[in-house]
């Protein structure tokens, strides 16, 4: 139930999932909250299409860490089952490597075990053995720094100094999972989890080891009707509690005066007051864009600007009539040299000339996503980020095509002439799309270890009532991170603002 009017009105800008989180929780606590979206739709990059009969998520299709929505819900004194049902996916991927081997990853450990056993019998125990250390990474990191605003001297005195030691945060995460595990298909698809945060392998610090913990023994679930049902759930929890929606509204600017804000300007000049601001556009283009012009310094806007982003994604959408016997619900079909991709994508910031290539079959589990006998194939590729001297017309014209020609490479026979609906999303279109920067697809990259303490914060240095919220800022990218986010943003109100 809404707490009582506090006569307080609080503006969002942008109806991610972030944004729309944050409105559910602000407007619980009494707060008259308007969101303000340049798009027709709320979800930001949780979109879906429909077209000519199929459907397809354009954006995440992996549901991870319910319990952070559930407790979202709660939070609202609703229940999210009375709103969204989800359910969980065996196996939870298949992965595809180009040598033949087929591996079907489960979360039921008999049946991985077996499945391991099958092409590398000597590394069964390994796996285990391995899942339970990034368990144990789960519990010494995610109190101090995933459930942690990471904010004031209370959240850092959190962080104890042996929370450094044996968190792997000085090795990478290839060099771990090469000294834990020996089967090379094994390491291959220890390391693939990193990119879950946009961040390569190669780079990003040991302790991203976390990350198959959260899928592996926390589950991968998935919702039925399309993980799209999640943004309609936040909209309809949302206007429950009064919050308003304003959809093709551009916001231009961040009115600050005397280190407050006052309210925001929108593209058509409007002023709109407001007693806070929650910031869900993109944190770098919120810091160097949208704020008032010299309410930043210039050592804070170019320490944001230097930020590395994650990597953007190249993004197609075949609905075609054909099925694949061999294709489950998710489906990753490996590289042959992992290693270069990412200096391809990270390094020389141009898409991979030998991929790893994931696609998201949904109608294997939800029939109506497509018509009978047909498949609607989500294909995403990870993808650098928008650089100036790239012509994304171009790569996009070339590069599809040559994805077509590499699937039916890899098995998917006929693929081409069956193609009956074919979008696609570029890095270009994500950074026109959402405004994220340069495209980027999960907020900023952890390729070094200090990334997770330089994040923007959820709560702006220097402006009492501004708030940053979304996968570009603490903890990160990722539906339950930036559910997290929002967590942190009210807490941060309450705080720092009490009234
Ligand atoms: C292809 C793809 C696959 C993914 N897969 C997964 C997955 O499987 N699982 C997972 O958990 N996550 C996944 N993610 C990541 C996940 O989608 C994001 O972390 C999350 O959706 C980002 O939410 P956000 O709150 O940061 O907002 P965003 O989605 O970035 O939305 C921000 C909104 O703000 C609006 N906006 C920006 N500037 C302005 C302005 N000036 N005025 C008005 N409005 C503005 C934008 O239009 C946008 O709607 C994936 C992402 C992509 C793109």
């Amino acid at each position: 139930m809404r707490k009582e009017d506090n006569g307080k009105h609080i503006i969002v800008i942008g109806a991610g999932i972030g944004g729309l989180a944050s409105a559910c929780l602000f407007a619980a606590q009494g707060y008259n909250v308007s969101v303000y979206e340049k798009n027709s739709t709320p979800g930001g990059k949780m979109q879906q299409l429909k077209k000519s009969g199929y459907r397809f998520d354009t954006g995440p299709s992996l549901f991870t860490m319910p319990f952070q929505l559930e407790k979202l819900f709660e939070k609202c004194d609703e229940k999210l089952e009375n709103y969204l049902h989800y359910r969980d996916l065996e196996p939870l991927a298949r992965y595809f490597f180009q040598d033949g081997t087929v591996f079907d990853n489960y979360f039921d450990k008999k049946a991985n075990a077996a499945e391991i056993e099958k092409f590398a019998p000597n590394s069964v125990n390994e796996y285990a053995n391995f899942l339970k250390r990034t368990e144990n990474l789960y519990r010494k990191t995610s109190q101090a720094f995933l459930f942690n605003p990471l904010y004031g001297f209370t959240d850092y005195k959190k962080l104890k100094y042996y929370d450094f030691l044996g968190i792997d945060a000085f090795s990478t995460v290839s060099q771990k999972v090469d000294k834990k595990i020996s089967s090379p298909h094994l390491r291959q698809f220890f390391k693939r989890f990193t990119t879950y945060n946009g961040s390569s392998p190669f780079k990003a610090p040991a302790t991203l080891n976390v990350i198959p913990h959260v899928e592996l023994n926390m589950g991968g679930y998935y919702v039925p009707g399309g993980m799209y049902r999640i943004v309609e759930s936040l909209v309809k929890l949302g206007k429950k509690l009064g919050v308003e929606y304003h959809f093709n509204q551009i916001v231009h600017q961040i009115n600050v005066k005397r280190e407050r804000v006052k309210g925001i300007f929108l593209k058509n000049g409007t002023h709109i007051k407001a007693d806070a601001v929650i910031a869900n556009s993109d944190a770098t283009d919120t810091i160097l864009n949208l704020i008032a012009p010299d309410t930043i310094s210039n050592s804070r806007k170019a320490k944001q600007n230097k930020l590395e982003p994650s990597c953007s994604g190249f993004v197609m959408m075949i609905g075609c009539r054909n099925r694949w016997h061999q294709l489950k619900h998710h489906n990753v079909f490996f590289s042959n040299d992992y290693r270069r991709e990412f200096e391809e994508i990270f390094d020389e910031k141009h898409l991979p000339q030998d991929p790893t290539i994931y696609i998201a079959n949904t109608s294997w589990t939800d029939p109506g996503d497509a018509p009978q006998n047909s498949s609607n194939l989500f294909v995403l590729i990870n993808a650098p980020y928008v650089q100036d001297n790239q012509d994304w017309d171009e790569i996009t014209e070339r590069y599809s095509g040559f994805v077509i020609e590499e699937l039916e490479r890899r098995g998917l026979d006929g693929l081409e002439k069956s193609i009956e609906v074919f979008e696609m999303i570029n890095p270009k279109d994500f950074l026109e799309l959402y405004r994220s920067n340069r495209g980027s697809i999960y907020g900023t990259s952890s390729n070094d270890a200090f990334s997770a303490f330089m994040r923007p914060k959820n709560k702006l240095r220097g402006i009492g009532n501004l708030y940053l919220v979304g996968g570009s800022t603490h903890p990160g990218g990722g539906i339950p991170l930036v559910i997290q986010s929002a967590f942190n943003a009210l807490e941060l109100m309450k705080r720092y603002n009490p009234k």
